[in-house]
Order: structure tokens, then C-alpha cells, then sequence
């Protein structure tokens, strides 16, 4: 049997507790054996001020999962073309790690969108998709064998509350991962 890596994709500007703690969870209560919490680069065609360079972001999920178990970075997306869709990503994943199956991990927000994806249903039948809750939106379930609901709790933390708390000089250390707190102080971010 392949090993099951849950593709968990985001802009993680920056990664926080949250994160961590769901993929941690998935690793160890879900079928997955790996989560690889997968960078979004930036959109040529939507710069944002906000977000911040990939290198960064980068550098802080390297930091956030040193050291633990079954959660791991993937920057595969910024080496593809962009916009980078879902679909694509999970192909090049498999051609490059042929000894893995992959699967992508959503939120219950995203899941009741997922039709309006590029090729949802290759994704849903070809790789598998792992589904977990987010306060305010109710699940619309599936019986499809390969797409799972998993009820993990939920830290009550967003990027955008982190952001904001920092540009007011607030201390958000208790929200980030290790490490990530000293990297935003040191290299003067998110002011
Ligand atoms: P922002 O506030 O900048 O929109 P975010 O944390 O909501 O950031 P991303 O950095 O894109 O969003 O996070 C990647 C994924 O993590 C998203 O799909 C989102 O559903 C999920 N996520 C965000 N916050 C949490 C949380 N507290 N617990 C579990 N998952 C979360």
C-alpha cells in the first residue's frame, strides 16, 4: 500500500497554531500518514501588499515544522506556472513522488465550493480529498468513498487577526508555531 500525503495548500501568511495543530491531527487521527502544508506563491495578477514574499512564508513553515512528526513543507507550487490550479499540482506531486498517493485536505467553507473547481471530479475519483470543519459553515456530506469528513478541533486563530494584532504592536507569540514569533521580530514584519 502507497502512503497517503494530505496536500494541505495555503497562503500561510503567516502559518499560526492553528495550522500546525490540524495538520498534526490529521497526521495521527486521520488516514493519512503525512500532511505537507503546501505554500501558495504569489499571484502575478493579484499582488497584494499584504502578502508577504514567498521566501518568507517559506522560511516560517520551515521553522513551524521542525521537528514534528508527519507534517512537512512543500514548495513545489512556486517552481509551476500561475495561476496554479489544484489539479496540476497534484499531478506533478505524482509524477515526481510516484510512492505516494495524495489526497488534498480542505475546510468545510471550501468543500461546499469544490464544483466550481478545475476538474473536481478528477480530483474527488484520481487523488481523494479530506474534508475538516470551520465554525459558521455547515457540512454538505457526499457518500463517496473517497472523500472524507474528519471531525477536528478547530483553534479559534486566523492569519488576518495575527497581521492586524502585530501592525497595533500587540505580543501574538502564544498564537505562532516555534520559532515563527522570532523570525517575524527579527526581520521586522507584517509593521
Ligand atoms: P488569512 O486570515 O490570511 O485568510 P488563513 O489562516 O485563514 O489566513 P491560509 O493561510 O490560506 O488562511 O490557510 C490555509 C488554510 O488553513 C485555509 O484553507 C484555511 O481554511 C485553514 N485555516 C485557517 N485557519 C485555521 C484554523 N484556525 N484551524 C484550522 N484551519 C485553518
Amino acid at each position: 500500500m502507497k502512503k497517503v500525503v494530505g496536500i494541505f495548500g495555503g497562503s500561510f501568511n503567516p502559518v499560526h497554531r492553528g495550522h500546525i495543530m490540524l495538520a498534526q491531527y490529521l497526521s495521527q487521527h486521520s488516514h493519512l500518514d503525512e500532511v505537507w502544508l503546501t505554500l501558495s506563491p504569489q499571484n502575478p495578477f493579484k499582488v497584494s501588499k499584504e502578502l508577504l514574499d514567498d521566501n518568507h512564508r517559506l522560511s516560517m513553515l520551515q521553522l513551524a515544522t521542525d521537528g514534528i512528526d508527519g507534517v512537512e513543507v512543500c514548495d513545489i507550487e512556486l517552481s509551476m506556472p500561475r495561476p496554479s490550479y489544484t489539479i496540476n499540482t497534484l499531478e506533478r506531486l505524482s509524477q515526481e513522488y510516484p510512492q505516494y498517493q495524495f489526497n488534498i485536505v480542505i475546510g468545510g467553507d471550501n468543500w461546499n465550493l469544490f464544483d466550481k473547481w478545475k476538474d473536481y471530479s478528477r480530483i474527488i475519483n484520481e487523488y481523494g480529498v479530506v474534508v475538516y470543519p470551520r465554525p459558521g459553515y455547515e457540512l454538505n456530506p457526499i457518500g463517496d468513498t473517497n472523500v472524507v469528513f474528519v471531525d477536528a478541533p478547530l483553534a479559534d486563530v486566523s492569519s488576518t487577526e495575527i497581521r492586524n494584532s502585530i501592525a497595533n504592536g500587540k505580543d501574538v507569540e502564544e498564537l505562532l508555531p516555534q520559532g515563527v514569533w522570532e523570525y517575524i521580530k527579527a526581520n521586522n514584519l507584517y509593521n
